[in-house]
């Protein structure tokens, strides 16, 4: 089951599994459950490799560039990494235009990750944690990318304050309770920049908003209060504000962000814990 070569990454440079080959030549013929498991462990027994795994098990799929900025990891070394994975088959790869997009292609090989931790006696992973990092929200030039741009733009879309028109959006009305971030978009004056554009999210492989609007939205949740950019990153952290006032508008789900965890060292925790609801 794990034996799938599938290879269509362009950074994998070496294969560091050359005793798989060895070992599945050298038993040839002799197939067996035990060797397939074997295999499969072999094929996982790195510490970056069980990151991968984990990561793309919880973020569904992810392109070369955001797992390298996810892991902080290099280049050469994530695409030596992934190329073990993907000719053990524990990984899979669709190339959609120029990305390549990995994924787990099996729920088993997820599961199977998770039970090592515990076998192992190691800590269980956080239960799936906030959403953070820069899959969840980052600064994409003057605006916000990541997953929280992506349902920022579902929003304006669902609520009738944008509309696709050809490559680009139009406003179609005003932003109302997205009006304390927006402010008036139905009057903006002559610029020289288009007011609502798709930009492709690497990490959502949709679009999210750029153009007028969309660098409204940035600086709207910064002025608010409701993000914080972390020094040196183009990650955005959302403040216990910004949790409610977003979730509120339906944005996102509170739920998804226990009180106690706003990783990243932001002070959000703090900002929000002592003025009321
Ligand atoms: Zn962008």
């Amino acid at each position: 089951m794990f034996h799938e070569n599938m290879k269509c990454h362009m950074h994998a440079a070496e294969i560091d599994g050359a005793n798989v080959h060895a070992m599945d030549k050298a038993s040839a013929g002799r197939t067996s459950p035990e060797l397939s498991a074997a295999n499969f462990a072999r094929v996982l027994g790195h510490p970056l490799r069980i990151s991968v795994v984990r990561l793309l098990a919880n973020r569904g799929s992810m392109s070369f560039t955001s797992l390298m900025e996810a892991l902080h990891v290099s280049q050469g070394l994530l695409g030596n990494h992934l190329a073990r994975l993907l000719d053990g088959g524990v990984i899979a790869c669709q190339k959609s235009g120029r990305i390549s997009w990995y994924s787990v292609p099996d729920a088993r090989i997820a599961e199977a990750v998770e039970n090592l931790f515990g076998a192992a006696g190691a800590a269980p992973m956080k239960p799936a944690g906030p959403p953070s990092g820069m899959c969840f929200a980052r600064r994409c030039t003057d605006h916000v990318g990541g997953l929280l741009g992506v349902r920022l733009l579902d929003w304006l879309i669902r609520n009738h304050v944008i509309a696709l028109d050809g490559n680009d959006y139009r406003v179609i009305g005003a932003a109302g309770r997205f009006e304390p971030l927006l402010g008036d978009v139905m009057h903006i004056g002559p610029t020289s920049k288009k007011i609502a554009v798709g930009c492709l999210d690497t990490t959502e492989g949709r679009d999210h908003l750029g153009g007028v609007l969309g660098a409204r939205l940035l600086s709207g949740l910064r002025d608010l209060g409701w993000a914080e950019e972390i020094p040196g990153s183009r990650t955005l952290i959302l403040t216990c504000r910004g949790v409610r006032q977003l979730s509120d508008l339906n944005v996102i789900d509170a739920s998804e962000f226990p009180q106690q965890d706003f990783g990243d060292g932001v002070d959000a925790a703090t900002e929000g814990a002592h003025d009321g609801q």
